[in-house]
C-alpha cells in the first residue's frame, strides 16, 4: 500500500501522519521536538516505514521559500535556535528520495480550511491561530501567498488599548504588535494568570476581542479574503467570536459594503472548520501538490 506523507513541525511537537491514496488518514503520531540531530532521524525512520508516494511539510517558521534560493525550505531566523538555518526541505529530499513540498503551517492550515474546512469552495481566506505565537496563512487564488518572503501577520502594529495596562506588549522586536499584545503568553504576562484560568467576564477579554478586531478589520482591507478563520488554544474561548464580529464591524464604520458582510459577519469570522487538523491536512495537500508538481 501506497501513502502520502504528512508532516506538522511545531516548536514543542512533531506530528507525522500517513494518507492513503483514497484521502483517508491511516495513521498519525507525534514526537517531542528536540534538536535536528535527536528529532530528524526519528522522523526519517518513521516515514521511510512507509511506502511513501510524496511528502508535505508545514512547519513553523520563518522559512525560505523562494525555489530560487539556495536556503530553499530552510528555517530562517527562529528563535528555537537548533533549528535556526535547518534546510529542512533538503534533508528530506536527500533521505527519503520522493516529491516533497513544503510551506508554513499557518499557510498549510489556510490550505486546507480553503480547500475541506470553514472556507471550502472558496478562492481565498485568512486563517490565524492565536496560541503561543501568533501567525496567519492566506490563500489568494486558490493558493498560499508567498511574496517576497511570507506573510508574518501576527507582527503586524496595533494601536494600544487606552484601557491596556501593558500597551507595549511583549514582543521582543516590536512595540505593541498583535503577537505581543495579544498571543496566550501576552494575556498570560499582563494579567498574571493563565489564559485558561481568566473567568469570561474578565477584562482580558474585552481587550482581546479589541486586538483581534483590529486585525480582522486591517486583514478585511488590505486582502479582502473571503473567510477569516481563527483557530489556536486562546480561541478556545468561544464568547470572543461575537464580541470580534461586533467590534470588527465597529472598526470599519460601514466603510465595506457586501451581502456576506450583512449578517453581522457571523458567517465571515469563524471557527476552523477542521478543529485542530487544518495544519496536518495541509501537510497532506502539501505533499500530494508536489506529487502533481512532479508529473
Ligand atoms: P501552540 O500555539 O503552542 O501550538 P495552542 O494553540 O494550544 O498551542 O496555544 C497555547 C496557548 O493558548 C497558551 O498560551 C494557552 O494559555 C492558550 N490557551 C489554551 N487553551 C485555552 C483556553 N481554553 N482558553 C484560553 N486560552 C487558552
Ligand atoms: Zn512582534
Amino acid at each position: 500500500m501506497r501513502y502520502y506523507g504528512a508532516l506538522e513541525g511545531g516548536g514543542t511537537k512533531m506530528v507525522m501522519a500517513v494518507w492513503t491514496e483514497d484521502g483517508r488518514m491511516a495513521e498519525r503520531v507525534s514526537i517531542p521536538t528536540r534538536t535536528p540531530a535527536e528529532t530528524m532521524p526519528e522522523m526519517i525512520a518513521y516515514f521511510k516505514e512507509h511506502d511513501l508516494i510524496s511528502l508535505g511539510i508545514a512547519n513553523f517558521g520563518p522559512l525560505d521559500l523562494d525555489p530560487a534560493s539556495p536556503a530553499y525550505g530552510s528555517v530562517t531566523m527562529t528563535p528555537k535556535l537548533a533549528w535556526r538555518g535547518y534546510p529542512m526541505l533538503a534533508e528530506f529530499r536527500k533521505a527519503l528520495d520522493i516529491p516533497v513540498n513544503i510551506d508554513t503551517d499557518v499557510n498549510a492550515a489556510a490550505l486546507a480550511e480553503a480547500r475541506l474546512g470553514a472556507a471550502r469552495g472558496l478562492e481565498s481566506c485568512l486563517y490565524v491561530t492565536v496560541g503561543t505565537g501568533v501567525g496567519g496563512g492566506l490563500i489568494i487564488h486558490g493558493k498560499p501567498v508567498h511574496g517576497l518572503i511570507h506573510p508574518e501577520i501576527g507582527h503586524i502594529l496595533l494601536m494600544p488599548s487606552p484601557e491596556d495596562p501593558t500597551p507595549d506588549g511583549f514582543c521582543p522586536y516590536h512595540k505593541h504588535c498583535l503577537e505581543g499584545l495579544a498571543s496566550g503568553p501576552a494575556i498570560e504576562k499582563r494579567w498574571g494568570v493563565s489564559a485558561k484560568e481568566l473567568p469570561p467576564d474578565h477584562p482580558a477579554w474585552e481587550l482581546e476581542s479589541e486586538y483581534l478586531a483590529q486585525l480582522c478589520a486591517t486583514a478585511m482591507l488590505s486582502f479582502s479574503p473571503q473567510k477569516i478563520i481563527l483557530g489556536g488554544g486562546v480561541m478556545q474561548q468561544k464568547a470572543l467570536f461575537p464580541r470580534i464580529r461586533e467590534k470588527t464591524l465597529d472598526l470599519l464604520n460601514g466603510y465595506l459594503s457586501h451581502p456576506q458582510l450583512d449578517s453581522g459577519l457571523t458567517d465571515y469570522i469563524v471557527e476552523p472548520g477542521l478543529g485542530v487538523e487544518s495544519g496536518i491536512t495541509g501537510a497532506w495537500l502539501l505533499g500530494k501538490e508536489a506529487e502533481k508538481a512532479k508529473e
